[in-house]
C-alpha cells in the first residue's frame, strides 16, 4: 500500500520474481477488464480515467476470481487492494475461506513533489502493462514497449489534472484501512525513493530470504 505513483508496482513485481509467488494488481485487471470491453470493464474504465475509485462490487467480485485460482495457494502479492474499509472486510472475509491470511502490509512513503514528477512522466504499454519513465527507466526505443513494441501510452489518470484528486481518493478512502493492520503489527515501511538496484536489498531485510 502506498500513494499512487509510490512505486508499489515495481515492488510488487520484484517480490513476485524474488519469492516465486504471483503478483495480483487490482489496477492492471481493472485496465484488462476495460481493453476486453467487458460490461464490468466499460464501467471500471470511467471511473479510472476520472481518478476515481472503481465501485468496490466490481473490484471485489473479480479480485475474489483471482485469489480462488490454484497458482495463489504458495502464496502472492497483492497490489492495489484493498483500497478501501469494504475492501478491506471483503478481502478478509475471501482469505478466511481459504484459511489465508495477510503476513505483511508493505508501506510504501514517498514524498509528494517525487510522486507527482513519476507520475507525469510515467508512460504504459496498453497492450501488456510495463510501465516506463521517461527519465529513470525510459523504453529502448522511444515510444516503445520493449516487451511487446506496442505503441506506449500516457494512461487518462496520469494526466496532470487528473493527479491531485486520485491524491485526495488515496487519503480518504484508502488510507483510513492502516488501521486494521496496525493492531496486529504487520506494516513494515519501504522507502519509495531507492534506487533500482537496492529494492531487492530492501526488501530481503524486511520479508526475509527469498
Ligand atoms: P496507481 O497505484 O498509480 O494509482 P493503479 O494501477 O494501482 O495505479 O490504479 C489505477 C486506478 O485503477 C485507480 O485510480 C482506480 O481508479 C482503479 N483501481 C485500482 N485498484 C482499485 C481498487 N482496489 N478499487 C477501486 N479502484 C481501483
Amino acid at each position: 500500500m502506498g500513494p499512487p505513483g509510490s512505486g508499489k508496482g515495481t515492488r510488487a513485481k520484484i517480490i513476485g520474481r524474488m519469492y516465486g509467488i504471483p503478483v495480483i494488481a487490482a489496477g492492471d485487471m481493472l485496465r484488462e477488464a476495460a481493453a476486453r470491453g467487458t460490461e464490468k470493464g466499460k464501467v471500471a474504465r470511467a471511473y479510472m480515467n476520472r481518478g476515481e475509485l472503481v465501485p468496490d462490487d466490481i473490484v471485489i467480485s473479480i479480485m475474489e476470481k483471482r485469489l480462488n485460482k490454484p497458482d495463489t495457494e504458495r502464496g502472492f502479492v497483492l497490489d492495489g487492494f484493498p483500497r478501501s474499509v469494504r475492501q478491506a472486510v471483503a478481502l478478509d472475509r475471501i482469505l478466511e475461506k481459504q484459511n489465508a491470511t495477510i503476513d505483511t502490509l508493505l508501506y510504501v512513503t514517498a514524498k509528494p513533489e517525487i510522486i507527482v514528477g513519476r507520475l507525469s512522466l510515467r508512460r504504459s504499454c496498453p497492450k501488456c502493462g510495463a510501465v516506463y519513465h521517461l527519465k529513470d527507466m525510459p523504453p529502448r526505443e522511444e515510444g516503445v514497449c520493449d516487451e511487446c513494441g506496442s505503441r506506449l501510452i500516457q494512461r487518462e489518470d496520469d494526466k496532470e489534472e487528473i493527479i491531485p484528486h486520485r491524491f485526495e481518493v488515496y487519503e480518504r478512502q484508502t488510507f483510513p484501512i492502516l488501521e486494521r493492520y496496525q493492531d496486529a503489527g504487520k506494516i513494515k515501511e519501504i522507502s519509495g525513493d531507492l534506487e533500482m538496484d537496492q529494492i531487492p536489498v530492501a526488501l530481503e531485510e524486511i520479508l526475509g530470504k527469498p
